[in-house]
């Protein structure tokens, strides 16, 4: 009963964790049993919770692997995951076996890495979700809307823990004006 799987995703910057919180914050207020999950390869502020770039906060739980969500979300009815490109390649089904049992499952991520192409497990989420919410950033070339994240500094892995230093939000024109890195 109730069981759902919601994406928000988009670029950096265009405010993926703002809205899983807000969407957490309102099922507390409806006294509904909320966790909040994070990978702990993302390291950039503190382990023990989500925060977006305008330091709103909220308290989540570090997992190394998308199979121990699991055993944490028993009798949880609201899963929030953030930065779910980050997980591991089980995580679609970890998110198909909480919403068929009945959870509300957020998740929040980018669609794209910095070369733009579609990131980790979140093209088979969003096949599988009920809503898909797209966020967009501002490009800071133009102020029009961004959708990919341009990396500033030369480093071809995909993975690469940053903020305003090593990346920033640009429009499709803005993206491809300077070829990405
Ligand atoms: P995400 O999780 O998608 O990276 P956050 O929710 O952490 O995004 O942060 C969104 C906030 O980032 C915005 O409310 C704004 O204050 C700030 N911000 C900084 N740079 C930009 C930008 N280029 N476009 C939009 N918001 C930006
Ligand atoms: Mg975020
Ligand atoms: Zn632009």
């Amino acid at each position: 009963l109730g069981g759902c799987i919601e994406v928000i995703c988009g670029s950096m910057f265009s405010g993926k964790t703002e809205e899983l919180i807000r969407r957490v914050n309102r099922a507390r207020i409806a006294k509904v049993q909320v966790e909040i999950f994070s990978p702990v390869a993302d390291t950039r502020y503190d382990k023990s919770s989500v925060v977006s770039h305008n330091l709103n906060s909220i308290p989540s739980v570090p997992v190394s692997k998308s199979a121990d969500i699991l055993p944490l979300a028993d009798h949880i009815q609201v899963v929030g995951i953030d930065e779910a490109q980050f997980f591991d390649d089980n995580l679609p089904e970890v998110c198909l076996q909480l919403a068929n049992s009945g959870v509300r499952v957020i998740v929040a991520g980018l669609d794209m890495d910095f070369k733009g192409r579609p990131f980790g497990s979140m093209p088979q989420i969003m096949a599988m979700a009920e809503s898909v919410t797209k966020l967009h950033a501002v490009c800071v070339k133009c102020g029009s809307q961004a959708m990919y994240s341009y990396r500033l500094v030369p480093d071809d892995s995909k993975i690469l823990l940053g903020e305003k230093e090593s990346y920033e939000a640009r429009c499709r024109k803005c993206y491809n004006l300077d070829g990405s890195i």
